[in-house]
């Protein structure tokens, strides 16, 4: 049942070197730079995002995510969902507005995973970049690189599957699109929406907590990701797959890494969800196929490079 998170709004990503960073994810990317903060931070976001910011990069000691937040569609959900998460047992921070800039206040909870994510109501909104509301051209014509339309889902590693499913889905409103389950019924992979999406986050078992697996963001078209590839050669970015397609989600991708090491993913196209969608499940000993359709095998690092 819904419950007001209406879709993925930001992600904190740590990096060695801010300049570095910018490089990838600016100029080879072409996420727009909006802003930065007193501490330092770099805010962006895909041109087609309505909201002032939904890429945070901040410079630390070692990579990987700090939160993921979502969006919500009211102050009133916001305020239930404090609540919910509260009579689940989360421990839940209260950040207040500004803190990120042109964000409004947001309250913070770490998941079973070891991952901490965000809800908030508000943000800025400055319109689709370069094109606006009223009578938009079909794109700018000043985009860079790959072009990236907009932040999508973050897969991440960590235990705790049921645990995490459960708060996702009788606290957050979320549903269980497609799943991983070995032949002993245990659920070692779950991709789960709020939207009609494939997914908006996804979780893989893992003995570690709070590991980042990548940030995912949006391209038009498979000749996108295809030019994409070339890029990532032209720019000599190390590259993790691909161009392929994923069995999950079928969508169409490629993986690659960011200077400090922090999985990126850009991908098209991919399967759709409605609430009355029985969820889809693959069988964990066709795993290879369900990560990498083509391969039909996981590379060492997919499973082992995570930050
Ligand atoms: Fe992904």
């Amino acid at each position: 049942m819904k419950k007001g998170v209406m879709r993925p709004g930001h992600v904190q990503i740590r990096v060695l070197d801010l300049d570095e960073a910018l490089v990838h994810y600016r100029d080879l990317m072409g996420l727009i730079e909006v802003d930065r903060d007193s501490r330092g931070r770099v805010y962006l976001k895909g041109w087609t995002e309505v909201d002032r910011f939904s890429v945070v990069l901040r410079e630390a000691d070692q990579p990987g995510m700090d939160f993921m937040g979502f969006k919500v569609v009211s102050e009133a959900a916001l305020e239930q969902l404090h609540g919910e998460l509260i009579a689940f047992g989360c421990q839940v921070d209260q950040i207040p507005a500004g803190e990120l800039e042109g964000c409004g206040r947001r309250i913070r909870f770490v998941a079973p995973t070891g991952h901490s994510f965000e809800l908030f109501a508000d943000k800025v909104q400055t319109g689709r970049y370069g094109v606006g509301n009223h009578n938009p051209e079909a794109w700018p014509r000043d985009l860079k690189g790959m072009k990236a339309e907009r932040f999508d889902h973050c897969l991440l590693y960590g235990p705790e599957l049921d645990k995490t499913l459960e708060l996702f889905k009788e606290v957050l409103g979320f549903d269980l699109c497609e799943q991983v389950v070995t032949p002993d019924g245990k659920r070692v992979a779950q991709f789960l929406t709020c939207s009609m999406k494939a997914h908006d986050i996804a979780f893989i078992d893992h003995p570690e907590p709070n590991k980042f697996h990548h940030a995912s963001f949006l391209l038009e078209t498979w000749q996108d990701v295809l030019r994409a590839g070339d890029l990532i050669s032209m720019t000599d970015t190390s590259i993790d797959i691909g161009p392929t397609r994923h069995g999950i989600t079928h969508g169409q991708t490629i993986y690659f890494f960011d200077p400090s090491g922090n999985r990126n993913e850009v991908f098209c196209g991919g399967d759709y969800f409605y609430p009355d969608h029985e969820p889809i499940t693959w069988d964990a000993d066709m795993l290879g196929k369900a990560i990498f359709y083509h391969d039909r095998q996981l590379n060492e690092r997919f499973l082992t490079a995570l930050t």
